[in-house]
């Protein structure tokens, strides 16, 4: 898929300020610091689109981005803190779990981003078996940072994540993906999803 245009719609703190659902949407969301907004701006093709985060953690706004005017990208604020609650969804920005459960069918796609040089985080288990329990939109997991190391340490740690993580899962993603902002890994393969998806 080709980008044509790329532009900030708007941010939404909670679900009910979300734009009226219109066009599809493709989600993106990850542990804070994982390289969600080096790869929003990979993706589109615009550097400075999804702001770089000095501070982790700091956004915690749903960001809005309308990609070739036919849908839209949805930046959701990273997780970053760890708690251990009775109800899962606590763990997450109130917002994320309300979008991720209520935004309804427009909601085309989640990709889940993981950092591809860590063993299984404890956050990112408790996320996705929360994303495949309680919610529906289909979702793709994102191994981001691939440049950082041998593609063999790469797909180990991914066939790990497979074994020790997506076993156990309600729902299983789609696809697996491995992505590096530095040398473009992944971007034609995660874009051609999205056009598959959108039917053209
Ligand atoms: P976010 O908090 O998930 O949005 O993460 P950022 O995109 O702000 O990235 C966090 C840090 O990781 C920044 O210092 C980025 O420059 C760095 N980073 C992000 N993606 C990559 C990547 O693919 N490769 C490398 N080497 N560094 C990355």
């Amino acid at each position: 898929m080709k980008i044509a245009t790329a532009e900030f719609l708007t941010s939404a703190p909670t679900l009910a300020a979300c734009p009226p659902p219109a066009a599809p949407e493709f989600a993106f969301i990850g542990r804070s610091n994982v390289g969600k907004s080096s790869l929003i701006n990979l993706l589109v093709g615009r550097r400075g689109l999804a702001k770089v985060s000095e501070t982790p953690g700091k956004t915690q706004l749903i960001n809005f981005f309308s990609i070739n005017a036919a849908w839209l990208l949805v930046d959701l604020p990273g997780y970053g803190f760890a708690k251990v609650s009775k109800d899962r969804r606590a763990d997450f920005n109130e917002a994320v779990a309300d979008y991720l459960e209520q935004r309804g069918e427009v909601l085309r796609h989640s990709f889940v981003l993981i950092d591809s040089r860590l063993p299984p985080q404890k956050l990112d288990v408790a996320f996705l078996g929360w994303l495949a329990a309680e919610t529906a939109a289909p979702y793709s997991l994102v191994f981001s940072k691939a440049d950082k190391q041998s593609k063999s340490k790469t797909q180990l740690s991914v066939q790990r994540f497979s074994r020790e993580v997506v076993a156990d899962l309600a729902r299983p993603p789609v696809a697996t993906f491995t992505t590096s902002a530095v040398n473009r890994e992944g971007r034609s393969e995660i874009l051609g999803t999205i056009g598959t998806l959108l039917g053209s």
